[in-house]
């Protein structure tokens, strides 16, 4: 495409679709790339009980495509392509997707976070035959079976919660004796009765045949290995900033999440960055919207003041 847009963002979860809202309200026009797989992370969760102005929660999904709906009814061109290469070096700043070339005099990364792996060999090797990632997305396929859910922050209580609703006993394993998860849900998991809670210990292989049959566990504390026998084992150990293909010109942290100032502004002028791929620490759907917002009105600024 020879046309330079004044905006374009990369993402569409709650930071990238709000950045579209926003831009494309202040009359930047903006052209979003929205993935494969739109809608980012709330589309692998169950109920979001805590974005407001749904007074009695509503499934994560749902309200990502609803998020979507408004952002197209706002006017942004969405493309449901990945950006695959960039040269950031000079605006304006180039990005190809598999199919096209596009410039824009701004750019806004919200390309979030994916689901972190133990990396053990056997890992690999069930995925899809008993390991997972998401229970709401393969939560059926272990009805009244034995499940095992590892780590210890709100993700890993949430899983453990939605597959104590189809499993027959849940154990949740997790390195070490107490829990990063909010007390709200952590309580929740202390009074379900199907959800056995396995403290100081880390999966250090799975094992079966064609399926999942088993894993063994070291007792970190003990330094004792025990077997559990069980159908599946759901990973929910955090997250990996998806900045990969940025790294030869955008600063980023030793964990790889993009470095800002001022919430939004990267090392590069002109180009800002909000949600989850910058952000560490808060990781709510509400603090993305919200850093979305501010990406796409500095975005504003830059192209007024910046003119090309
Ligand atoms: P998280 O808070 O970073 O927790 C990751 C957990 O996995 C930690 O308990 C960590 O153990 C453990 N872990 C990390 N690497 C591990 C490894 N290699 N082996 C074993 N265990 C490992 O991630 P999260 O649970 O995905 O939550 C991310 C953010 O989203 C948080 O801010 C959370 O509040 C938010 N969130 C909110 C909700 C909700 O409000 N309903 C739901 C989901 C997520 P250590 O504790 O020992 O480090």
């Amino acid at each position: 495409m020879n046309e330079t847009w004044k905006t374009i963002i990369l993402g569409s979860g709650p930071a990238g679709l709000t950045a579209g809202i926003y831009s494309a309200r202040s009359n930047l026009k903006p052209l979003l790339f929205a993935g494969n797989n739109p809608g980012g992370q709330l589309t692998i969760t169950t109920l979001v009980e805590n974005y407001p102005g749904f007074k009695d929660g509503i499934m994560g999904p749902q309200l990502m495509q609803d998020m979507i709906e408004q952002t197209k009814n706002s006017g942004v061109e969405i493309i449901y392509e990945d950006i695959i290469k960039i040269d950031f070096s000079k605006r304006p700043y180039v990005l190809e997707s598999i199919s096209d070339t596009f410039r824009a005099e701004t750019i806004i990364i919200s390309t979030g976070a994916s689901t972190k792996w133990l990396g053990i060999d056997s890992e690999q090797k069930f995925m899809g035959k008993g390991v997972s990632g998401c229970a709401t997305c393969d939560g059926p396929f272990f009805k009244d079976k034995v499940v095992s859910v590892i780590g210890g922050g709100d993700s890993a209580m949430e899983e453990a919660l939605y597959l104590a609703r189809l499993a027959k006993k849940v154990y949740l394993i997790h390195r070490r004796d107490e829990f990063r998860a909010s007390q709200i849900m952590q309580k929740r998991v202390m009074e379900n009765s199907k959800i056995e809670i396995i403290y100081n210990s880390e999966v250090i292989e799975i094992k079966g045949d064609n399926i999942v049959k088993s894993i063994d566990i070291k007792n970190n504390k003990q330094n004792t290995v025990s077997s559990l026998l069980l159908d599946g084992v759901f990973i929910a150990i955090g997250h990996t900033p998806n900045t990969q293909i940025f790294k030869d010109y955008i600063d980023t942290d030793e964990n790889g999440y993009i470095k800002v100032k001022d919430f939004v502004k990267t090392n590069i002028d002109g180009i800002f960055a909000s949600g989850d791929v910058s952000d560490p620490k808060y990781r709510q759907a509400i603090t993305s919207a919200g850093t979305g917002c501010i990406a796409a009105i500095e975005a504003m600024h830059f192209t007024e003041n910046n003119p090309l």
